[in-house]
């Protein structure tokens, strides 16, 4: 099988988005499986290597964290260096998140080269209830903003796993699928 083979391809992969929209619990959820309720800011790493086989093809994907910088603002360019994939994230419960996305854009922008592919993360879905009414940002909402930039689009939880897996898998088969 493909368990023990070398991936045919590497893609770098960073998150952005603001402190406390669950970045840290997006990556543990996608890589562990599980929920981790906290997390101490040091321990925070880099980055985490991991293999998965799309439409038949192994391939990695390097996924980096921003450990805990963007609290400082102090997210440089060369974060965003080399990126092939930027999941941005909001929170489905902070408007002040989601209005936040634009600005994340507008940095990453400056940074990043032309066929990078763009995904936007709704994240704490299991916060809501199964109406619309009341949530402070709207499925709709995502979806419009998304549209806009053309990014790929998504609501997560990374406490219930809702969304982990499926929106990576979306994003490594877009990547694989280029050039
Ligand atoms: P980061 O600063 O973007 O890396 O956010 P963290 O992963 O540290 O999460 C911030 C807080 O939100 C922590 O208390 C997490 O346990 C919580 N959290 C993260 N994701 C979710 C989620 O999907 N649902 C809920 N209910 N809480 C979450």
């Amino acid at each position: 099988g493909l368990a023990n083979a070398t991936p045919e391809r590497l893609f770098k992969v960073v998150f952005v988005g603001d402190s406390g929209v669950g970045k840290s619990s997006f990556m543990h959820q996608f890589c562990k499986r599980e929920f981790r309720a906290t997390f101490a800011a040091t321990i925070g790493v880099d980055f985490q290597v991991k293999s998965l086989v799309v439409d038949g093809h192994l391939i990695a994907l390097q996924l980096w964290d921003t450990a805990g910088q963007e609290r400082f603002r102090s997210i440089t360019k060369q974060y965003f260096r080399k990126a092939d994939g930027i999941m941005v994230f909001y929170d489905v419960t902070s408007e002040i998140s989601y209005k936040n996305v634009r600005n994340w854009i507008t940095s990453i922008q400056e940074g990043i080269e032309d066929g990078t592919v763009l995904m936007l993360l709704g994240n704490k879905v299991d916060l809501l209830g199964d109406s619309e009414d009341g949530r402070v940002v709207t499925t709709k909402d995502g979806a419009k903003l998304a549209d806009e930039y053309d990014m790929l689009f998504c609501e997560t939880s990374a406490k219930s796993g809702r969304g982990v897996q499926e929106s990576v898998r979306a994003m490594a088969s877009l990547l694989r699928e280029k050039e």
